[in-house]
């Protein structure tokens, strides 16, 4: 059973950046994925994911996202989240917040113990603590 917290309005507005940032750089086959991360000085870093021709190379939003906090200095986290973007033929209006993919899990638990995800769980938006996400985690 996950240990879940409700969203406040600093969640809030942080899925709306990642729906902006997505919105705004959206392209078929390359990005679809928007993702926004809130450091604990309440900064917030957006990024899209970096789709390549072979999918297993593909850079995720979250790992886009870190990596842009980081190298604007900022190395302390506290919420994530990923929104997905509609295609074209998907006939849906609006954005919506999807889970971190395992390899994501493993590197947003790396980079924060402490830090929050946004996922949609039982049909409602929570947040809940990375680790809760990726029990017994590897360690090196
Ligand atoms: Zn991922």
């Amino acid at each position: 059973m996950l240990k879940v917290k409700p969203l406040d309005d600093f969640d809030y507005d942080l899925i709306k950046e990642a729906e902006k940032v997505i919105e705004k750089n959206y392209r078929y086959g390359r990005h679809h994925i928007g993702a926004a991360v809130r450091t604990v000085s309440g900064n917030i870093f957006s990024a899209v994911h970096v789709e390549a021709n072979v999918g297993r190379i593909t850079v995720c939003g979250e790992a886009m996202a870190i990596g842009k906090a980081i190298s604007e200095g900022y190395h302390k986290f506290d919420t994530i989240v990923a929104v997905a973007h509609p295609h074209p033929h998907e006939k849906i209006e609006k954005c919506w917040v999807v889970a971190p993919c395992g390899m994501c899990r493993e590197l947003i638990s790396d980079y924060g113990k402490d830090m929050d995800v946004i996922i949609p769980y039982k049909g409602e938006l929570i947040k809940c603590n990375i680790i809760e996400l990726i029990p017994e985690k590897y360690t090196k």
